[in-house]
């Protein structure tokens, strides 16, 4: 490993981040702040209440545990969502993020009160981009379509309602439970994202399911990135398809290890396939749940897979390369991104 990779320069390296959840990513202070003022978990300690809402950060893997964490019972009114989005934002900025698309579900927000979908969107969206703009951050939006909580029918109304609702929204996600609710399930609404032509789409597969679920994600539901994709490990003709076609894999090291999809991290596949020149880039899909970062999955890379400050760079270029964003915009955070990555060399002597 790099010797002077410490996790405090890691942190200072600007980031692509690809993959994280909104609903995963408040502060623990300020949602306890939420939980106060809105009389929920009051007899709690802000320690028990840490102890109640974050996975135990070195705990043994507990896929269950792991979902049991994400409520929704904390939004009152849409000033606590604009909130949590606000210090979310904000506190990308510690993680190094020089640009992110973050993903959310509406119907999260929705489920528990009377909140309409398309104000809890523009609530999300104003409320992340001030906290960018304050952070100096580069933001997009992800709009995550939950499977096993709508039916595919239900998935194509949200899909039909949020469209066209935001111009910083740029692209669509299916997340959820893979197992039970397989991608081909899903055919009909990412047919319509395609044909519209708006959007590009990642979809959540071979997180614990065989590669042929990234075989259906990538050629029957289009999907331009795929969330972990860890299976794609075991099949050699689709690793060269990823490759041909650029497909990226978000992958997820702390995450993985928590909820047991892969357990041994010095084992996971991620530093494999980055050599073998498969597109991939390290997201942090849930960090205030598993309390850890973007920065802790960074230093996993460094100890386990060897990576220096150039491969940093060029997955991070790759990252840049597969967001949903148009060619012009690309180039023009590529130089910005390079610029960046210069100003940090400078600050801590690295050649
Ligand atoms: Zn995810």
């Amino acid at each position: 490993m790099g010797l002077s990779l410490t996790p405090e320069i890691l942190r200072q390296f600007p980031k692509v981040e690809l993959h994280r959840h909104l609903e995963g990513s408040y502060p623990l202070d300020k949602l306890y702040q939420i939980a106060l003022k809105n009389k929920l978990d009051n007899s709690m300690s802000f320690e028990e209440f840490k102890i109640d809402n974050q996975f135990p950060k070195d705990g043994e893997p507990d896929f269950l545990l792991f979902l049991a964490k994400f409520r929704n019972h904390w939004y009152k009114s849409l000033s606590d969502i604009s909130f949590l989005t606000y210090h979310s934002v904000l506190n990308l900025k510690n993680d190094g993020i020089f640009y992110i698309e973050l993903r959310f579900n509406p119907e999260h927000f929705t489920a528990a009160n009377n909140f309409s979908r398309l104000s809890v969107v523009r609530t999300i969206i104003a409320a992340g981009n001030r906290a960018a703009k304050e952070a100096d951050i580069y933001i997009r939006y992800l709009i995550t379509l939950n499977r096993g909580k709508h039916d595919p029918k239900e998935l194509l109304e949200i899909y039909n309602h949020v469209k066209n609702s935001h111009k910083s929204i740029c692209g669509f996600d299916l997340a959820g439970d893979e197992t039970n609710y397989p991608p081909e399930m899903f055919r009909e609404v990412f047919q319509q994202i395609k044909e519209d032509g708006y959007y590009l789409t990642t979809v959540h597969a071979g997180e614990v399911s065989p590669p042929t679920q990234i075989w259906e994600a990538i050629n029957n539901l289009h999907a331009s990135r795929i969330g972990h994709g860890t299976s794609s490990i075991l099949d050699s003709d689709l690793q060269k398809t990823l490759i041909a076609r650029n497909v990226l894999l978000e992958q997820c090291l702390t995450s993985n290890y928590q909820t047991g999809s892969w357990r041994d991290t010095s084992s996971h596949p991620f530093g494999r396939l980055y050599r073998m020149g498969v597109p991939v880039a390290l997201g942090s899909d849930d960090p205030s749940i598993q309390d850890a970062d973007l920065t802790d999955d960074y230093y996993l890379a460094a100890k386990y897979f060897n990576f220096n400050i150039d491969d940093f760079v060029q997955m991070n270029l790759n990252a840049l390369k597969a967001a949903f964003i148009k060619p012009g915009q690309k180039r023009y955070l590529k130089i910005r991104y390079l610029k960046a990555v210069s100003e940090f060399k400078n600050r801590f002597n690295i050649t």
